[in-house]
């Protein structure tokens, strides 16, 4: 357990990722709950509500739980008559008449964080509806996370956060101010799992590396997470026994990281960076016209290539209004590319994405 910033609330740090149909997972949820795994993260549109539902199934059916659990959904509404209407329904998928943390879903921009949404938590939290707000974030998370460590009303922020992202002076930065100003902070994306390739020689000579301190390099990346004292939790998607098993299994563990295995892991972010898009869309989407979404695309990609969930990303991506799709292969990505702090072959990728998604 760790205190979630500075709210009093001591959450574990393990979350459970509940961005699948746990309608059918009681007896997944039920072998989290045994194991300390009472923080649940779901969202209104994960699985169109099926995530929700499921977490409501378990809670009907073990109503003591509810307490113990540390219920976490989000919000993709752009309004806060939308957000009403969304906490609503999700408090009613859910058999609870309070949700722990409120999400905005996804933020991207510190102009999103405005004062009616200020109000709106403040008038929810009233109401006893929400115990927490903040927002989760994939895209210009530092940006975001530098914001809102100045407003004073968000209590908690998830964001992509990883062995690849952990290091850079921006991330820092933004760990810093949120810590200073007690938001909870919880990560999410820790694998940093690539888009491109998983086979190249880097990935082959970091895999096993750790067999030998008895733990795998999935589990590695979890502990390098760790190792920051102001992640409260890394939310993670378990969606079956033996991945729930292998992550409480590396929560448990004592062992640290080694410097030369922290190191090992520099590199390997290092030369594998062209995999793996790190969400500073404001740098990418500002050459391209048309409103081009370049990083949710490469988001997709992920889901596709490295979570090996084909389905998802090609659920997401076709949410992208058809008239976008149909202009994404003419763009001239170029201004783009030589941006790209990752060095990501952008036009090559959204090419695929077209192809492999599409
Ligand atoms: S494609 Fe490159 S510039 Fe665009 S969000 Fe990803 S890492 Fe950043």
């Amino acid at each position: 357990m760790r205190p979630f910033g500075r709210t009093g609330i001591d959450v574990p740090i393990l979350s459970f990722g509940g961005s699948l149909n746990t309608s059918l997972s009681t007896l997944l949820l039920r072998q989290a709950v045994k194991l300390g795994v009472t923080y649940w993260d779901t969202a209104n549109t994960y699985m169109g509500g099926r995530s929700e539902k499921g977490m409501g199934k378990y809670l009907a059916k073990y109503p003591a739980d509810r307490k113990r659990i540390f219920l976490v959904s989000k919000s993709h509404a752009w309004n806060i008559e939308g957000m009403s209407a969304d906490l609503n329904l999700s408090l009613e998928r859910m058999q609870t008449d309070y949700i722990d943390l409120y999400f905005m879903h996804s933020v991207s921009s510190s102009s999103e964080l405005t004062g009616d949404k200020k109000a709106w938590a403040e008038k929810k939290k009233a109401e006893g509806k929400i115990r927490l707000f903040g927002f989760s974030t994939h895209s210009n998370m530092e940006t975001c996370m530098l914001a809102a460590s100045g407003l004073g009303w968000i209590d908690g922020i998830m964001m992509r956060y990883n062995y690849r992202l952990m290091h850079t002076d921006e991330m820092r930065r933004a760990m810093d101010a949120c810590s200073q100003a007690g938001i909870g902070l919880t990560a999410m994306k820790s694998q940093g799992g690539g888009q491109v390739k998983t086979d190249n020689e880097s990935e082959l000579k970091l895999a096993g590396r750790f067999i030998k301190k008895g733990f795998s390099d999935a589990q590695a990346k979890l502990k390098a997470v760790w190792e920051h004292p102001n992640i409260a939790s890394i939310c993670t998607e378990m969606p079956n026994m033996t991945q729930l098993m292998s992550n409480v299994a590396a929560a448990m563990d004592k062992t640290k990281l080694s410097a030369p295995e922290r190191n090992l892991l520099q590199q390997y972010a290092r030369e594998t960076r062209s995999d793996c898009c790190s969400g500073c869309t404001a740098i990418c989407e500002s050459t391209v016209d048309d409103d081009i979404p370049i990083g949710d695309v490469m988001r997709y990609l992920m889901y596709a290539r490295s979570y090996g969930d084909r389905h998802r990303g090609r659920k997401y991506f076709q949410k992208i209004p058809l008239n976008i799709r149909q202009q994404m292969e003419g763009v001239d990505y170029g201004p783009a590319e030589q941006r790209c702090p990752q060095k990501m072959a952008i036009g090559k990728l959204m090419r695929e994405a077209l192809k492999e998604l599409g």
